[in-house]
């Protein structure tokens, strides 16, 4: 009885398409991840500018508080000018209140600086934010597409999974326990077409008995080399 390899190398096809898929569809939680991450990268530089920006706020309110206290201190030495008896005693009042009216004025100028700084950072957080919501936009869309595609791919699985159940019983057992085995050993590949007088997989040369034997299909011969299920397939 002539072997029907037809039906061993349409099993090869399914499996190898279903391999492919199944690697596919493994890196797709991968590929999730690293889209939510570039989302997330953007929302955070667009937090951190406006963490920054808090503590610049604070930084200023404290500084105008500081300069609050000293403006009420300079008060109560102005008050005091009166009730000094010593000229010494006034001029030394006097210094005073100049060292803390010098005090106010860098005081005053750090708060400009502040607010300048103010300034850029918050135009730092409007181009982040435009930046982020460009980059959310489009990595969603990645995202719908990865899905859409894991969806379309998984469909794709369960049709040819059913093809390849559908196509075993047809399989001779013997013939599908080797496939089974050499499909393990060989890394997803069992067949392997002979056209010339090579084996395709593993290009050692066949001999000519045994290429008679290929031709004749009467049974089952494995690649010297490589182990593999060979068939013969006449050029096309
Ligand atoms: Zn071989």
């Amino acid at each position: 009885m002539e072997i029907n390899f037809e039906l061993l190398i349409n099993l090869q096809g399914l499996d190898e398409k279903i391999e492919d898929i199944s690697q596919f569809l493994d890196s797709i939680p991968s590929q999730i991840q690293a889209i939510d991450k570039k989302i997330s990268d953007s929302a955070q530089i667009v937090a951190e500018a406006k963490d920054t920006l808090t503590q610049n706020q604070k930084k200023r309110r404290d500084l105008e508080s500081d300069v609050q206290d000293q403006k009420i201190l300079i008060a109560r030495y102005r008050k005091q000018l009166n009730d000094v008896k010593t000229n010494k005693g006034y001029t030394s009042l006097l210094k005073e209140i100049e060292d803390v009216e010098t005090e106010i004025g860098a005081l005053e100028e750090e708060i400009i600086s502040e607010m300048l700084t103010a300034d850029d950072l918050e135009a730092e957080i409007k181009t982040a934010e435009k930046k982020a919501a460009e980059i959310r936009d489009t990595f969603l869309k990645e995202k719908d597409l990865v899905l859409k595609k894991e969806k379309e791919q998984g469909q794709e699985k369960e049709q040819l999974t059913s093809e390849r159940e559908s196509l075993i019983p047809a399989i001779p057992s013997d013939q599908m326990g080797l496939y089974k085995s050499i499909f393990l050993q060989a890394n997803g590949t069992a067949l392997s077409p002979v056209t010339d007088d090579f084996c395709f997989m593993c290009q050692i040369r066949i001999r000519p008995q045994v290429l008679n034997e290929l031709i004749a299909r009467k049974e089952i011969i494995l690649c010297e080399n490589c182990g593999r299920i060979l068939y013969w397939q006449p050029k096309k």
